[in-house]
């Protein structure tokens, strides 16, 4: 069974989810790599081949990959043979996948954690109301459409990786109402995409202001910055890195709340983490509810601690 997956990439550079979706791909099927924009170069190309991509279909529509009602056009096309649709459900590619699920009639679930096929029929997993209910669902249409959280499937090449053929699709594209005026990288402040972080250090109203901390620690750990609303509200980080219900969910393997009480609004954009630890000074707070480990103290006494003990352990 052919089962294609949207690949994203940015410069060339293959994202690491898209390795994950490729990996979940291989359970299910043969996979197929659909890229979108420019022609990808020859060692994104090997890449694919080495986690399984058996073909990469190339839809080269340029900028028109970053207006959904083309891109869903597009994906339409290159994955039009293959029973399951694999997407990294980010914002835009839930847009494209609605707009694909309603032009081919395919059965769509997002933010899924999980996808496997049971008696012919695709069933995912996911967490739901601030991940208080988990929740499997049953794909009954023939095509399904799934739209993975990053983090949730562990990314492995192939165990007999090939050599992925490349082939051109021929898209033709609908007139729409939007068209590109201009397109700007926004600068990112931390390197690793908060969405899309193995690891996030999130900093809230404890730290006074100060991140010089946190953003060591997520460095360390090799993971992003996160902060709650009110430490964006009082301007002492961009919004970019709001963790939360009107911010980013996040679900990486570890999730490190620092200063953070763990309101409702804050947990259910990372209650679905894999690992939760929080330093806090109350012992009360809510967020020791949800933590998988926690330690009451004072982030500025214990983040310097736990740096120096990292650092030993990774040197002996
Ligand atoms: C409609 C709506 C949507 C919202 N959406 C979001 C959202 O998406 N994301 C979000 O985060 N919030 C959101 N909020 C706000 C949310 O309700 C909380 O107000 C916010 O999350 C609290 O941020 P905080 O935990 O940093 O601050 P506080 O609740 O003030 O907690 C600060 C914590 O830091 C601890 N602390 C203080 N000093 C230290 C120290 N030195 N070391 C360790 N701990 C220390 C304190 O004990 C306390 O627990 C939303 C609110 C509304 C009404």
């Amino acid at each position: 069974m052919s089962v294609a997956v949207l690949i994203e990439h940015h410069g060339g550079q293959i994202s690491r989810p898209s390795f994950e979706a490729l990996t979940l791909a291989r359970t299910l099927g043969t996979p197929v790599a659909v890229w979108l924009g420019e022609e990808p170069p020859a060692d994104a190309v090997a890449q694919l081949g080495e986690y399984g991509a058996a073909e990469v279909r190339v839809a080269a529509i340029g900028d028109d990959a970053r207006l959904p009602a083309k891109a869903a056009t597009a994906v339409a096309a290159a994955s039009a043979d293959s029973s399951v649709l694999l997407v990294i459900s980010t914002f835009v590619n839930k847009e494209i996948v609605t707009r694909v699920a309603m032009s081919t009639g395919a059965g769509v679930v997002v933010d899924a954690a999980g996808a496997e096929l049971v008696d012919g029929r695709v069933e995912t997993t996911q967490t739901v109301f601030a991940a208080t209910w988990d929740v499997r669902t049953r794909i009954e249409t023939d095509r399904a459409i799934v739209g993975i959280r990053p983090n949730t499937t562990q990314a492995a090449p192939a165990p007999t990786a090939g050599d992925a053929t490349v082939v051109g699709v021929d898209v033709p594209l609908p007139e729409t109402r939007e068209r590109l005026a201009s397109v700007e990288a926004v600068p990112e402040e931390d390197g690793v995409p908060l969405a899309e972080a193995p690891v996030v250090v999130s900093g809230g109203r404890g730290t006074g202001g100060d991140y010089t901390l946190i953003r060591e620690f997520a460095d360390l750990l090799g993971g992003a910055v996160g902060a709650s609303r009110d430490a964006t509200d009082e301007g002492w980080i961009s919004h970019e890195h709001m963790v939360g219900q009107t911010g980013t969910t996040v679900t990486p393997a570890l999730y490190v709340a620092c200063g953070i009480s763990g309101a409702v609004h804050h947990r259910g954009g990372m209650q679905a983490s894999g690992t939760i630890v929080a330093i806090n000074l109350d012992p009360d707070a809510p967020i020791f509810e949800i933590s998988d480990f926690g330690v009451v103290g004072s982030l500025f006494d214990v983040i310097p601690q736990a740096i120096e003990r990292i650092k030993q352990s990774r040197e002996s």
